[in-house]
């Protein structure tokens, strides 16, 4: 089966966007630091394809002391084995130094990678999602993972890129 892997910094809504694509709802969503009991890995079903879903934040325990050296690892992991890679962005806080240094990483990727412009609950937001373009990744897709709104779109270049 196919492995679609969702990283990004703490905080973006990795795990809030992995319980809305598996739409997990026993799943628990911490802001707590150190606080990891977050289900990581799902299938989602669409448009007739199944994939597995992997949220590699779940994997790099959030008390980790070197922040940057989890976020790498995490990254790495997500090179060797996904499929597709999902890289996720806050849109309400912009892209910050972290997320710059985790999109230099992905721009080597062999794989396909989409940008997830999340927290684009409405319209402005939607329309700043636009600045994700400047990562210079792959396409850009404003969604949010509370709402749901935008998630429809965004399954279908899921499962396309696959
Ligand atoms: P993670 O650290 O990347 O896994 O992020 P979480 O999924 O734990 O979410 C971090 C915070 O952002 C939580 O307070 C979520 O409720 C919030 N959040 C996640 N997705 C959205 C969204 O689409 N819109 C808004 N407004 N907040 C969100
Ligand atoms: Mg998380």
């Amino acid at each position: 089966m196919p492995l679609v892997a969702i990283v990004g910094r703490p905080n973006v809504g990795k795990s809030t966007l992995f319980n809305r694509l598996t739409e997990a709802r026993q799943a628990i969503v911490h802001d707590e630091a150190g606080v990891t009991r977050d289900r990581i890995y799902g299938d989602v079903e669409w448009g007739g394809r199944v994939f597995d879903l992997v949220d590699t934040g779940g994997l790099v325990p959030r008390s980790a002391e070197r922040f940057e050296a989890a976020i790498r690892e995490q990254v790495m992991l997500t090179l060797e084995e996904a499929d597709v890679i999902l890289f996720v962005v806050d849109v309400e806080t912009g892209i910050t130094d972290l997320d710059q240094e985790v999109a230099q990483v992905l721009r080597r990727a062999e794989q396909p990678v989409l940008v997830v412009g999340n927290k684009a609950d409405n319209d402005l937001r939607r329309m700043e999602a636009a600045e994700l373009w400047s990562l210079g990744l792959g396409d850009v897709f404003a969604l949010s993972a509370i709402n749901g709104s935008g998630t429809g779109d965004f399954l279908d270049a899921v499962i396309e890129a696959l």
